[in-house]
């Protein structure tokens, strides 16, 4: 939450303006630690891991809990994410204790979403997770467990009938090959998948998540969907993938911007998605700074066309609608 204050044009102003903005940025970040729920009440977004593909020692992998009435539901499931989870654990968020981590949804099957996914299937059952996980993605989620399950066969074996005896069932995945539409719903959530334009992806998601009156939608990775646009349609929070320098302004294409504009959204495109979106909070995360730009010009890009809140979210952060 520490970077809220970048999304105001003013910081970059002057010197002093920026010293304002730290302080208020600073009250925010303690507001935000304070505001860390004790209780199991409510709905909030827990972000175990912000990052992208480059390996950041300060953002895991892209990977966040929506939490609802004391349950967690992870989305995506980058790299670090059981131990972030654990983190947040140890700062009040009991919902993310190890044995608690049952049930994921996958945007779609790229690497920097799906490397903490033999973390999430076997941590918590070394750790006497006591049911499987439930899994919820895309075509070919099934095919990657399989896989995964396959390549860690004598690691279970020996757990199940070495000395650990572990549990012979919590290892497996009941996995759910979805297609878009209300995918899930219990007494906490209601969920809906959202078809989202990734490059060459056959099927790329994003999801809603409606629960205790708010709404909180997350893009998954894609270029400008409309899709995007209608699933949040005046949301509580709009969760988002950016990145920033996209164009040299020659007009020069690189086959880097061939790949960015059509897997990504730009800053300047984010902006014009929310400001037809209106979600009453942006958050942007996975931000891929290009072309020597930096989280400053990002917002500022974003801010051109959406003048709501926008927050540049990092490793940890816990937001309320
Ligand atoms: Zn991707
Ligand atoms: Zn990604």
């Amino acid at each position: 939450m520490k970077n809220k204050c970048v999304g105001h044009a003013v910081c970059s102003l002057m010197a002093i303006a920026a010293m304002i903005c730290i302080f208020f940025a600073t009250r925010r970040a303690r507001a935000q630690e304070e505001k860390v729920p004790t209780s199991v009440h409510g709905v909030f977004v827990v972000f175990l891991g912000t990052g992208m593909p480059r390996p950041d020692p300060g953002r895991q992998g892209p990977s966040l809990a929506i939490v609802a009435n004391g349950k967690a539901y992870i989305v995506d499931a980058g790299v670090g994410l059981v131990r972030q989870a654990t983190a947040a654990y140890a700062r009040g968020i009991k919902a993310l204790h190890t044995d608690q981590l049952d049930i994921a949804f996958l945007t779609h099957l790229h690497s920097d979403h799906t490397l903490g996914l033999p973390d999430l299937i076997f941590t918590p059952w070394v750790m006497h997770r006591p049911v499987p996980l439930r899994l919820y993605g895309p075509e070919g989620t099934e095919a990657m467990v399989n896989n995964i399950e396959k390549a860690w066969a004598e690691d279970i074996d020996i757990r199940i009938h070495g000395l650990e005896h572990n549990t012979t069932g919590a290892y497996k995945v009941v996995v759910h090959e979805i297609q878009p539409g209300m995918i899930y719903q219990d007494a906490n959530v209601t969920v809906t998948a959202f078809p989202v334009l990734h490059g060459s992806w056959k099927e790329a998601l994003g999801y809603r998540f409606d629960a205790d009156g708010k709404s909180i939608v997350i893009s998954g990775d894609t270029r400008p969907a409309q899709s995007v646009v209608d699933a949040c349609n005046g949301c509580d929070i709009l969760i988002h993938e950016v990145y920033s320098g996209g164009s040299r302004g020659s007009g020069e294409v690189t086959p880097g911007d061939a790949y960015f504009s059509s897997f990504h959204t730009s800053a300047g495109e984010l902006g014009e998605i929310a400001a037809k979106a209106k979600p009453k909070l942006l958050v942007v995360w996975h931000y891929v700074p290009r072309r020597n730009t930096d989280q400053t010009k990002m917002v500022e890009e974003i801010h051109k066309t959406f003048h709501g809140t926008v927050v540049v979210a990092n490793d940890l952060d816990v937001i309320s609608p």
